[in-house]
């Protein structure tokens, strides 16, 4: 009979499993540079994403509906007006901005769409083209997300060619402006309360911005799209306005009054989606880990097999390289210095790598990668529509090749 003392020798040589690291996007660690208070941020955001979002969010994207339940604990993270200074907004760098988009995405690129076009788009416009009394009006309770916004450019027949193709009109009548067209895409609008339309002056043929408050705009009207494949949390809207009565003071009157205030709210939400897709391929690839390391086949777990390392690490090149990227792009864009083909290289960089690196990811995970429950099919889904939104990758190609070669191949 073996006594205690031979029983604890015997369990101390048997060999034990070394426990497995645990997934980690963040190889080259830049978190690192993060200071602690916007680590203190990070983290805070990375606690909401993954204990209140992470677990109902597979069942509304199901369903094709917005999660409203979780809105008060979203505003208690006061990030409603990250990146902007002053008018109760919360400041922060870019970098800063780009973190927290990238941590939301990780989790859920959907509320992550819904947070970028009210953020970005929406309160965007009206800091980079309101003039200052429509900042103080409209800025403090949109970053408090008691209003909140979408952003009209896209319309049913004019996608790409918005610049210079818009037929959405807006024509002057003393101080009132009407507005009449079709807009289609719009992120938020079957709900929010704060609408920024773009369309064309009658005079002068010029885009403009308009500040529309459409829950009490007659002729405003909006019908969800039904029947989408990705992003299905975002409501998006087609909305029609037919003579919608706007009031000058409405204009987003605190830029050139042209197509160029349009492109500096997308250079900026265009560095966004560049985030906003790293974020998408890291939770597809910590996801796909996870599930390598635990799935057996062959009697061994699947990560151990040579093809599916080979597939992890492509991944993760994917991954470090756009975040590499985009580090230095938010430095720049921190230094003034981040020009429309610089956000337009990165978005279209980040957003195709991460087409492929999610879709390693499903890969890895044989039949289950197309099962919502296993989460890495919404990231397949929702790239889809990364890729083309805030222009696709061949507007972002064309803006990229107009710089480099001083030749413009816009038709
Ligand atoms: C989920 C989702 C959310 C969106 N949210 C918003 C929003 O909140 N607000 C908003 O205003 N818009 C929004 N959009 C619209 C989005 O920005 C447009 O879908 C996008 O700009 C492309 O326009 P389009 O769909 O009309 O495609 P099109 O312009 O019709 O393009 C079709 C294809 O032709 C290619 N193409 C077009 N012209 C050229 C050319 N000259 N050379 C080479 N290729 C070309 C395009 O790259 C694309 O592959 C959203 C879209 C989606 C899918």
């Amino acid at each position: 009979m073996a006594t205690a003392t031979s029983d604890i020798k015997q369990s101390k040589d048997v060999k034990q499993p070394k426990p497995l690291p645990a997934p980690n996007s963040d190889f080259y660690q830049l978190a690192e540079t993060l200071n602690p208070e916007e680590l203190a941020l990070v983290k805070q955001v990375r606690a909401f994403m993954e204990s209140k979002v992470a677990p109902i969010i597979n069942k509304y994207w199901t369903d094709d509906a917005f999660p409203f339940e979780l809105l008060p604990a979203f505003k208690e993270l006061n990030i409603g007006g990250l990146g902007y200074e002053g008018y109760g907004c919360r400041g922060g760098s870019p970098k800063l901005f780009g973190f927290v988009a990238m941590e939301m995405a990780r989790i859920d690129p959907s509320f992550t769409t819904f947070w970028g076009v009210h953020t970005g788009l929406a309160m965007g416009s009206i800091y980079l083209d309101g003039s200052e009394e429509q900042k103080q009006k409209w800025l403090p309770p949109m970053a408090r997300l008691e209003k909140v916004g979408c952003f009209g450019l896209t319309e049913p027949l004019v996608g790409s060619g918005t610049g210079g193709g818009l037929t959405t009109t807006a024509k002057r009548e003393g101080d009132t402006w009407i507005l009449n067209g079709e807009k289609r895409w719009i992120g938020n609008a079957t709900w929010c309360d704060v609408s920024i339309i773009w369309a064309r002056d009658v005079e002068d043929n010029q885009v403009r911005g308009f500040i529309v408050e459409n829950k009490n705009t007659p002729g405003f009207s909006v019908d969800k799209i039904e029947h989408k494949i990705a992003l299905k949390v975002v409501q998006n809207g087609h909305i029609t306005m037919k003579d919608c009565r706007v009031p000058d003071a409405n204009r987003l009157s605190g830029g050139q009054g042209s197509f160029r205030d349009t492109a500096r709210v997308l250079r900026m939400t265009r560095y966004f989606v560049g985030w906003e897709a790293t974020g998408c391929q890291m939770g597809a690839y910590e996801n796909a880990l996870a599930y390598a390391q635990s799935r057996l086949q062959f009697g061994k777990p699947i990560g151990s097999f040579q093809m599916i390392q080979d597939l992890i690490a492509r991944m993760l090149a994917n991954i470090t390289a756009c975040q590499c990227m985009l580090l230095r792009l938010a430095d720049l864009d921190d230094e003034g210095k981040m020009q429309d083909y610089h956000a337009s290289l990165s978005k279209a960089f980040c957003t195709a790598k991460m087409r492929e690196t999610v879709a390693w990811a499903r890969e890895l995970f044989g039949g289950n990668g197309i099962v919502v429950d296993y989460n890495v099919a919404r990231f397949f889904a929702d790239s889809e529509a990364l890729y083309s939104y805030e222009g696709t990758f061949q507007m972002q190609n064309l803006i990229v090749g107009k710089a480099v070669t001083g030749l413009s191949a816009f038709v």
